[in-house]
């Protein structure tokens, strides 16, 4: 069975929201909007205090072509144009809307029927892009890069195939396996849809064989589409990172930045991704909601939740039963990549696909020893990286060094972490080499 070739790990699974449907949560009695649900400039308030607004209605306008709008996903007034903390615990600018009735612009199709591609003959590529533009669509499996940005590759680069990322590696999320189950043949239009945007004839959806169900159900819903492939892949962290999964696919190798995907032929794109792009395109509606796994090992009722953007996580965890008294921490995504939350009020947002909450002995970190040489992390890294070292070089702040032993390759994927016999908390320390890295690259190109 398929699988990428350099490195990864097994973390334990953990999928105990599996087996759970997805169900609406209850809407918040106040929903705070971030201006900043992406990667790239900020969206740029268009509403202010007092203005009464639908589900649907634009709150925030993109702020550049590398941005993505925002709407309201709850009827309501708007109450404050201001800031409010977001997961890293940073103040953004925020559109608060204090919550009356579930009022939905008219323009959104609520119906549950099923609009395919061969229903609307007259879509055409750039109708496609512009309507996931205008809708606010972003990379739903936590990267938040503006989907029309990766659909408009750049002059002399050109689309042979479409990936859909649906292999959901992180232990315990499962949004996107219940997607499966629940709205197959809404993703296939999306990748459909997707397909026709790029112009290519060939499409892959890469599903982990833990996910046998999916892969069966996806399998069977797939024979009406000729040229889209479900690949099944061996269980193998990190395979959800793009690279590893086009590699694992297709058996293309991206080289290290700044190649992207798209400079091997390939568009990647989540399956949480394909299903929004299907509700933009085919039903007019703007990303306003998500599926989010609420989970962790003393929550009472693990859960696959369909809840509305700007809803405060702390709402979502009582859903569930509350927060446990032996929490420890609470993380924002999977245990692998996620980052623990400052506060609970921090609102949903179009990148959120997981609240974990850790009990007090699986947050607990031992103590880091001295590194003994053993070489795991560099077996681990699925980007080829001297994890140590470049550890080591951050730690130092030999910025120059770090950046030479190419951290910018770095995926974040904590495949080190996970390995090392001497708990050193590797990501942590990469990830300062990276940022600063990152912020000295910037700064260089901005003098040129
Ligand atoms: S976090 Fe970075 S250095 Fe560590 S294994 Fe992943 S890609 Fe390699
Ligand atoms: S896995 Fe840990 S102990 Fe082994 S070489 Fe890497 S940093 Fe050192």
């Amino acid at each position: 069975m398929k699988t990428f070739k350099i490195g990864g790990v097994h973390p334990a699974e953990n999928k105990l929201s599996a087996a759970s449907p997805i169900r609406e949560a209850g809407l918040p009695k106040q929903a705070v909007f971030s201006m900043c649900q992406h990667i790239g400039a900020p969206a740029k308030p268009v509403v202010k205090r007092g203005d009464v607004v639908k589900v649907g209605t634009l709150l925030g306008e993109a702020g550049g072509f590398v941005s993505a709008p925002i709407y309201s996903s709850v009827s309501g007034k708007v109450t404050k144009v201001d800031v409010a903390l977001d997961a890293s615990g940073t103040r953004r600018p925020a559109v608060y809307v204090d919550v009356d009735g579930d009022e939905w612009e008219e323009s959104i199709d609520r119906t549950p029927d099923l609009v395919k591609l061969s229903d609307r003959p007259n879509l055409d590529s750039k109708t496609i892009i512009e309507k996931i533009k205008n809708a606010g669509i972003v990379g739903m499996g936590g990267a938040t890069f503006p989907c029309h940005v990766k659909l408009s590759p750049p002059p002399g680069c050109k689309a042979e195939c479409v990936i859909i990322n649906a292999v959901e590696c992180e232990p315990y999320l499962t949004a996107d396996h219940r997607l499966m189950l629940e709205h197959p043949d809404e993703i296939l239009v999306g990748v459909d849809l997707i397909m026709k945007a790029v112009d290519v004839t060939k499409g892959y959806i890469g599903i982990e064989n833990n996910k046998p169900d999916a892969i069966a159900l996806m399998k069977e819903k797939a024979q009406a589409y000729p040229n889209i492939e479900v690949v099944p892949l061996k269980v193998k962290y990190p395979q959800g990172g793009e690279k590893q999964l086009i590699d694992a696919v297709v058996n293309r190798q991206v080289p290290a930045p700044p190649a992207i995907p798209i400079n091997v032929g390939a568009i990647v794109q989540n399956v949480g991704t394909a299903f929004a792009i299907y509700q933009a395109v085919m039903k007019n509606k703007p990303l306003i909601d998500r599926v989010i796994t609420v989970t962790g090992k003393s929550v009472k009722q693990p859960s696959n939740l369909l809840a509305r953007l700007g809803t405060p996580f702390q709402q979502l965890i009582d859903e569930c039963g509350g927060l446990p008294e032996d929490t420890g921490k609470v993380i924002g995504g999977g245990p692998m990549m996620g980052k623990a939350l400052l506060s609970l009020e921090v609102p949903m947002t179009k990148g959120s696909s997981g609240l974990l909450i850790m009990n007090e002995k699986e947050a607990r970190r031992s103590e880091p020893n001295p590194c003994i040489r053993c070489a795991k992390c560099v077996s681990a890294c699925p980007m080829g990286l001297e994890p140590y070292l470049l550890s080591t070089l951050s730690d130092l702040q030999d910025w120059e060094k770090v950046e030479a032993n190419d951290v910018t390759s770095c995926i974040e994927c904590g495949s080190c972490q996970f390995t090392c016999p001497s708990n050193r908390p590797l990501l942590d320390m990469i990830r300062v080499g990276k940022t600063t890295v990152m912020g000295i690259i910037r700064n260089r190109s901005a003098k040129k």
